[in-house]
């Protein structure tokens, strides 16, 4: 079994299809292990996204993500990293493969639906970032 750690970002949880999402994650195997309402401050948001600081997009990037109320998640299946990162495509929903949920949910490269841990370190750092043992069921 394997963890990773998964946002439902503030344009899905804005456009109502926060349920959609989680029936989608649900229907393909995943346990929800913790997940919760999260308005991130800036910082916050700066803190998440620190490896991407310097790029052009971390401005915006970071100020759409404190923009209104995202959904954290604890999700765990086998190869859930890969997994997750399978069903969500493509960061470009443009350029994303049919079924996937940024080119179903997603509307920009910024506004693309949902994030996903890339690699077991990055699994471990964000989903630490976000919960306390204790909130792992
Ligand atoms: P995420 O980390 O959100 O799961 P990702 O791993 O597919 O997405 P990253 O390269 O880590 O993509 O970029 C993080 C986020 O930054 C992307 O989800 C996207 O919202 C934004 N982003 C990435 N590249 C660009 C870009 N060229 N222009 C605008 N925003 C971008
Ligand atoms: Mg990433």
């Amino acid at each position: 079994m394997e963890r990773t750690f998964a946002i439902i970002k503030p344009d899905a949880v804005e456009r109502r299809l926060t349920g959609q999402i989680l029936g989608r994650i649900e229907g393909s195997g995943f346990t929800i292990r913790a997940m919760r309402f999260e308005h991130l401050t800036r910082a916050d948001a700066e803190g998440f996204y620190a490896v991407h600081r310097g790029r052009p997009f971390f401005r915006a990037l970071t100020e759409f993500m404190s923009s209104g109320p995202c959904v954290v998640l604890a999700l765990e299946a086998p190869d859930a990293i890969r997994k997750w990162r399978d069903l969500m495509g493509a960061t470009d929903p443009a350029k994303a493969a049919p079924g996937t949920l940024r080119k179903e949910f997603g509307s920009s490269i910024e506004r693309n639906a949902t994030h996903g841990s890339d690699a077991p370190e990055t699994a471990a750092f964000e989903l630490g970032y976000f919960f306390r043992g204790m909130d792992l069921i």
